[in-house]
């Protein structure tokens, strides 16, 4: 996303104060932390739904159970996925810093991609509140496993390939639309956010709740929101800091700014 946002000066200052000032910071990330990387958002202007308004049906449950083709496609798509292939780009690198450092209280991601461990953030503190593209689930049973084993029998001809132990219909281990979140984990997200000294927001468009319920309640218990974002979000006007850049160029400054001396 390089050369389409540039960061507004009176908000980076505020942010660098905030961040440097942070000895613990719970930080919620979305899709944009990984366009760098490859992955298409969902809502920016190159987003999957912006450009092809018919995935939202691929990724709502009722459609995905009922419906033989939708599950056809959505295999396909996954066998295409850009996914497989991303790397960590400098913003989740960043972010692994933060860690180093010892300053990262949680990294709630609405991410499903795993690039936030794969830059080497411990999956203990990690909560992937949408779930994982790197695991498959069946909706009969509870079996579970890599997901390269149903996409190795995608690619052997079975378009729509069942639970090999009920018969049940596969998914990625992703949470859809009508799904409901895992409790445990927006506990986790919760807790976050009310004990964290900074919230920090990147690459969200703040629009898929519960998730976003993290910003107003951080708000609320008089811990200030940094949001990072290439375009606005319907919380900016109630953030301490909004930064309007790119996470790969933003994140690496943010965190820097409260490196330990010496
Ligand atoms: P979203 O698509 O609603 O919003 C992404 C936001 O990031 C947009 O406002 C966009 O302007 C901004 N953005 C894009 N590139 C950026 C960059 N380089 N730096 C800073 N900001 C950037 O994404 P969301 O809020 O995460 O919600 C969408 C849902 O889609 C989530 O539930 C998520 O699970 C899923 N999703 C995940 C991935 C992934 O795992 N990488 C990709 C697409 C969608």
């Amino acid at each position: 996303m390089t050369g389409r946002a540039t960061v507004e000066g009176g908000g980076l200052e505020a942010a660098l104060g905030l961040m440097a000032g942070a000895s613990s910071v719970a930080v919620l990330t979305g899709a944009g932390i990984s366009t760098d990387s490859g992955i298409p958002d969902f809502r920016g202007p190159n987003g999957v739904w912006t450009k092809d308004p018919e995935a939202e049906r691929r990724s709502t449950i009722q459609h995905y159970v009922a419906d033989g083709e939708v599950r056809r496609r959505a295999w396909q798509v996954r066998l295409a996925s850009e996914m497989w292939h991303a790397r960590p780009n400098p913003g989740h690198l960043a972010l692994a810093e933060l860690h180093r450092q010892g300053r990262l209280h949680t990294l709630v991601t609405q991410n499903i991609d795993g690039l936030h461990v794969a830059a080497g953030v411990p999956e203990s503190l990690v909560v992937e509140v949408h779930g994982t593209v790197h695991r498959y689930e069946c909706l009969g049973c509870d079996a579970t496993g890599p997901m390269d084993e149903v996409l190795d029998r995608v690619r052997a001809g079975d378009d729509d390939p069942a639970c090999l132990r009920c018969g049940g219909i596969l998914k990625s281990a992703t949470v859809m639309f009508g799904q409901s979140l895992d409790p445990v984990a927006l506990h986790r997200a919760e807790q976050a956010a009310l004990e964290a000294d900074v919230l920090l927001a990147v690459g969200t468009s703040l629009s898929v709740y519960p998730v976003a319920g993290m910003v107003p309640l951080a708000r609320e218990a008089g811990r200030p929101v940094v949001v990072v974002n290439a375009e606005p979000t319907p919380f900016d006007a109630g953030a301490a800091a909004v930064v309007r850049g790119s996470a790969s160029e933003v994140l690496g400054p943010l965190v820097a700014s409260g490196a330990p001396l010496g």
